[in-house]
């Protein structure tokens, strides 16, 4: 509530001075009036009823160049609480005052913009921005919500349009990534139709928006897939791992599919192997790829010494049980459940025990009151 305080400020300084300058007893009881709306509808703001305190400001007649302001960030503070029906309406009776400057209107309108996608209303929103672009074509503020709605609505070509619309005089990197990013959709939605030269057509303007994208890279082994040539397709594959090796889960599945027809798994494995010494994230798939082939002879050395002292992923764990598992004549039984014992306390080392289960936060310690949410009883073991 202390913001509604900070927010309304300015307007009891307004009141109280305008009662102080006007003079004649007209003006003063116009200016009364106004503060004694101005205390009402902050009472009731500050007693949590919204809707009365919203009906007073919305009754009020004479909404002036200082008083819109504060209506309009009254509006945009009920959006930010996700009371987007409220907003909406002060936001409405504030556009139909007539009182209003040419910069407060468009004020006005960019914040009900604003209020519909909140509401998930975008083509209202869509056709507010425009409004707003139509009129001010300099107004790049109107682009960044426009290109939100066309991210929603997958409509690729005019998210490009408008991102371009967002350029002064040279594209960011941020922008021509978007761009390259955006072409990526438009390709990948080709693949999946088998149009395949108008995949070509969007990576090469995807590849020339953003030179280093890597999506780029994996949109072109996919398309070399496609059309037969694996030896390309793992060659770009496995640049694109030694550049992100992040997109592992993403690339596995493809990457195994083509190694596994050009004969190249020993080369990935050295790759996988080399990945997981910088990566321990990388190990779950590296075994997945040993055991995928079967490999009953590899040495697990390099395992047992990282159940012990590393703290690996559950992922990697599971995984590894399964290679102790295919090796039962290196390892003896009792020693593998000590093993996996030893892993999973080194997982648990640091994890937080504890979690909040109205908000998510987690913690070390139990405590009554959530710091994160303020909510008591809401903890409970992770
Ligand atoms: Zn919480």
């Amino acid at each position: 509530m202390i913001e509604i305080l900070f927010l309304l400020l300015p307007l009891a300084f307004y009141s109280g001075w305008r009662s102080a300058k006007k003079s004649n007893s007209k003006q003063c009881a116009e200016s009364s009036k106004l503060a004694d709306d101005y205390v009402r509808g902050v009472n009731y703001l500050l007693s949590e009823k919204p809707d009365k305190a919203l009906e007073v400001f919305i009754n009020h007649p004479d909404v002036d160049e200082y008083t819109a302001e504060t209506y309009l960030l009254l509006g945009n503070m009920f959006r930010n609480r996700g009371e987007v029906d409220r907003a909406l309406r002060l936001h409405q009776n504030l556009m139909a005052r007539s009182s209003l400057t040419k910069d407060q209107k468009a004020s006005v309108l960019f914040a009900l913009g604003e209020d519909y996608f909140s509401a998930g209303m975008l083509d209202r929103a869509e056709s507010v921005f425009q409004e707003l672009l139509e009129t001010n074509p300099k107004d790049v503020d109107a682009c960044l919500p426009l290109r939100q709605i066309y991210e929603q609505t997958h409509e690729w070509e005019k998210a490009i349009q408008t991102t371009l619309c967002l350029k002064r005089k040279k594209l960011s990197d941020a922008h021509k990534k978007l761009i390259s990013h955006y072409y990526c959709e438009m390709a990948e939605q080709e693949m999946s139709f088998g149009n395949l030269h108008r995949v070509d057509e969007y990576v090469l303007k995807a590849e020339n928006s953003f030179k280093l994208s890597v999506r780029v890279m994996i949109l072109q082994a996919d398309l070399l897939e496609r059309k037969k040539n694996y030896k390309g397709a793992f060659k770009i594959y496995l640049k694109a791992l030694k550049q992100d090796s992040r997109l592992l889960s993403y690339l596995y599945s493809k990457i195994t599919k083509v190694s596994a027809i050009v004969g190249k798994d020993k080369e990935l494995e050295s790759i996988l192997f080399h990945l997981y010494r910088s990566d321990s994230r990388v190990l779950s798939y590296l075994l997945a790829f040993i055991s995928r082939n079967g490999n009953k002879d590899v040495s697990v050395d390099f395992l047992v010494d990282d159940l012990k002292a590393k703290k690996l992923d559950i992922p990697s764990i599971i995984k590894s049980i399964d290679i102790l598992q295919n090796n039962t004549d290196i390892f003896p039984e009792h020693e593998k459940l000590l093993l996996i014992k030893q892993s999973l306390i080194n997982f648990l080392q640091g994890e937080a025990m504890f979690q909040c289960q109205n908000c998510g936060y987690k913690m070390q310690d139990y405590l009554w009151r959530c710091p994160a949410c303020y909510q008591w009883d809401r903890v409970s073991q992770a």
